[in-house]
């Protein structure tokens, strides 16, 4: 909050924070007994079998290699629903756990990462931008069958990643803040299946407002790109995540050393 929302602190003009700080006051708590353990949310978006096309890429060789290297640190990966019971209700996690997480519904997804996450059995999370399902704009990405099918395995759950991916939520009205999320709540749990109430930002990009919209809108989890263990994220509209396209393998060693 103090970055994201607060530039003013800086400046020494902390009342001009007060709103903000309310706002995120009444945002829900990470319970108390999730503090004592270490959990680290792993972003990727799409995996490539040949040459990157944007910076965010991951090569399917390079996702193979950090799988192996997620095993050989003991890591154990865990749903997002099992995270959601720990963070809101401070249920035990493993220690060294770890969540995978997909954004954007790239085809690379069911094409090259599904295959391995049945060969490892690990959960994984795919955030779809409910608008662009089936659809190829720059790049391919998965129908609702495809994503049905994936999920019938019980290893991948897709959630809500907004509808038509705004880069910057912080710009929007606040009625289409609610636009997005409903409608990619509503069209999700339409084709999927409900309760889909997890979320990831665009781009990583919100402030107080959008998180008190995501909350408003009924969702329970709001996942940030902000680099911070889950547990010490500032409340549930605002959880950390690692992104695994900056130096991933320190990424890996610092949760597989157990701090
Ligand atoms: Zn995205």
């Amino acid at each position: 909050l103090r970055r994201r929302a607060c530039h003013a602190a800086r400046l020494g003009l902390v009342l001009a924070c007060l709103p903000a700080l309310a706002a995120a006051a009444a945002l829900p708590p990470i319970h108390p007994k999730a503090r004592g353990s270490a959990t680290g949310i792993l972003m990727w978006h799409d995996i490539v079998p040949g040459k990157k096309l944007v910076w965010f890429d991951t090569t399917v060789a390079e996702l193979k290699a950090q799988f192996a290297e997620i095993r050989r640190l003991g890591l154990t990966p865990i749903s997002l629903e099992r995270l959601a019971a720990h963070l809101e209700r401070g249920e035990a996690v493993p220690k060294k756990a770890v969540v995978l997480t997909f954004d954007d519904n790239n085809l690379g997804l069911s094409q090259h990462v599904f295959p391995l996450l049945k060969r490892y059995r690990w959960p994984a999370v795919f955030f779809v931008h409910t608008g662009y399902v089936g659809v190829t704009t720059g790049k391919p990405h998965n129908t609702w069958d495809q994503l049905r099918e994936m999920e019938r395995s019980g290893l991948v759950k897709a959630y809500p990643h907004t509808d038509t991916h705004p880069e910057d939520m912080r710009k929007l009205t606040d009625a289409r803040i609610a636009r997005e999320l409903t409608r990619s709540r509503q069209k999700m749990e339409r084709e999927l299946g409900g309760p889909r109430v997890y979320f990831t930002y665009p781009d990583g990009h919100f402030d107080a407002r959008v998180a008190a919209g995501v909350f408003k809108a009924g969702y329970r989890l709001a996942i940030t790109e902000d680099r911070g263990l889950a547990e010490a994220s500032p409340n549930l509209m605002m959880v950390h995540r690692y992104s695994m396209h900056r130096r991933p393998g320190e990424v890996l060693k610092a949760l597989g050393g157990g701090r």
